[in-house]
């Protein structure tokens, strides 16, 4: 009894095994998001395009209300090892983004970097380099969104404490639209989607700039970047062209 029991454990076991030595990252099945975690060679094998469409996929199903039913548990434990996440996304901090659950992500699935306004600074490109170079991250998604409160601040030229040095990283977006013909105040809902989408694209273009780490993986095409917006009325990201 006790030895049929033992073979049919390690008969379970060798299946696992023989499971996570899968070769193919491109089949995700539901069961695959659901208890397991990216391996280094699913990570290794995934191109920046497949890994932006797999972020929109996870979007549809946020939006659609068919998000992956997890075991947070089973992931934790299999995410003890390492981590081989396969993207980096840098969003606001608002509390309205919840970013893995928008693009429906477990444990060990993408690294989030947050500051209000999602603005790339030192800190920020090191925290990148070091997802990208080091543990082998293959896209950069900034994530900026409609009603963002840091860009109207940006817009409105608050003077506040540390908030103003912040707003400092934006107010260059705010400037690159000053023959915007409109009224150029946060009250102005089209002002504001203006300035959050060109503080998208500035932010990805400091980021190639600013870090020649970033920008060699991304000529040799070990690396992509991608910027988007979060609507707040639907859930949707919209992918920046
Ligand atoms: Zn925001």
């Amino acid at each position: 009894m006790r030895s049929e029991s033992r073979s049919i454990r390690a008969a379970i076991m060798l299946t696992a095994v023989v499971a996570s030595l899968a070769p193919s990252a491109r089949a995700e099945t539901p069961a695959d998001r659901g208890a397991r975690v990216l391996t280094r060679a699913e990570q290794a094998q995934l191109t920046p395009g497949e890994v932006l469409e797999r972020l929109r996929e996870g979007n549809r199903r946020f939006v659609t209300g068919t998000r992956t039913v997890r075991d947070h548990s089973a992931q934790v434990r299999a995410a003890v090892a390492g981590q081989h996440p396969k993207a980096i996304v840098l969003s606001c901090i608002d509390s309205r983004i919840p970013v893995e659950d928008v693009f429906d992500q477990g444990i060990g699935d993408v690294f989030v970097a947050r500051v209000a306004g999602n603005f790339e600074n030192t800190d920020i490109l090191g925290s990148m380099e070091y997802a990208c170079k080091v543990v082998g991250a293959k896209l950069i998604l900034v994530l900026g969104h409609e009603n963002c409160g840091a860009v109207k601040a940006a817009i409105d030229g608050v003077v506040m404490g540390n908030l103003t040095a912040m707003l400092e990283n934006i107010e260059p977006a705010v400037n690159s639209l000053a023959s915007y013909p409109g009224e150029k105040t946060s009250a102005n809902p089209e002002f504001v989607h203006l300035v959050a989408e060109r503080n998208v694209r500035m932010t990805m273009t400091d980021i190639l700039e600013r870090s020649p780490i970033l920008g060699e993986l991304v000529s040799a095409g070990d690396l992509g970047i991608a910027g988007a917006l979060y609507s707040m009325q639907t859930g949707e990201i919209e992918i920046l062209d």
